[in-house]
């Protein structure tokens, strides 16, 4: 799964206006963010097998970013700090913290069994990568849905829809560039990583676009 993580973004700003969609969009994909990290660094392992249907990633090691644990403390952790650093309301930093754990609970649909329930044990996944079509569906089908309800949110604060129209294209066409990229040849290591890290960033920054209009709107919205 890739672009389908940001639906919990959508919904995220849908439930929770102040809190500023590039918060969310680094928050849904914070997980991930620290994996590529620990992928260039050595701290956390995978490699890509072609012969694999859907995703050609074998993540055997990455007990610091997947667990379970691991997963929960990232989460509580991001509420924090946005509460902390950027000073958004409680329920603003809850959602941000929300958005960051609902990686994981989407990547458990999707993997196949690597996602630790506690660092060393239980390995789980359900594996809809083994079926690429149905998981290219749910991933486009979870971004139309909290899609339209963060049109709608826009919409009851008085804000243009087209922005958010906008990014959810720019996604549909990062998903699309990143199916027709070659996968990684081997064991994953600087290049996998600054380029998974690299799509993040540009996909946080453009979502960061979506807020530059509106600090009015937001000062009447509901917390
Ligand atoms: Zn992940």
């Amino acid at each position: 799964m890739f672009v389908g993580h940001y639906a919990a973004a959508f919904a995220g700003k849908a439930v929770a206006p102040k809190a500023p969609m590039w918060t969310l969009a680094i928050g849904c994909q914070l997980i991930d963010v620290g994996w590529s990290v620990f992928v260039m660094t050595g701290v956390e392992h995978g490699r890509a097998d072609p012969a694999l249907p859907g995703s050609t990633l074998v993540l055997y090691d990455m007990p610091w970013t997947h667990s379970l644990p691991a997963a929960l403390v990232w989460s509580i952790a991001a509420a924090a700090l946005v509460k902390l650093l950027l000073r958004l309301p409680v329920w603003a930093s809850v959602v941000v913290g929300l958005s960051v754990f609902s990686h994981w609970l989407l990547d458990l649909v999707v993997h196949r069994p690597d996602l630790e329930l506690w660092p060393g044990g239980e390995r789980v996944g359900f594996a809809l990568w083994n079926y690429p079509v149905p998981e290219q569906a749910v991933e486009m089908g979870l971004l139309a849905v909290c899609g339209a309800a963060w049109v709608a949110s826009r919409k009851s604060l008085g804000r243009a829809a087209w922005p958010a129209v906008a990014l959810i294209g720019f996604y549909v066409a990062l998903q699309i560039a990143a199916m027709l990229m070659p996968p990684p040849p081997g064991e994953l290591g600087l290049d996998t990583g600054a380029t998974v890290l690299l799509a993040y960033l540009v996909a946080a920054a453009a979502a960061a676009l979506t807020g530059i209009e509106g600090k009015r709107a937001l000062a009447t919205a509901v917390e």
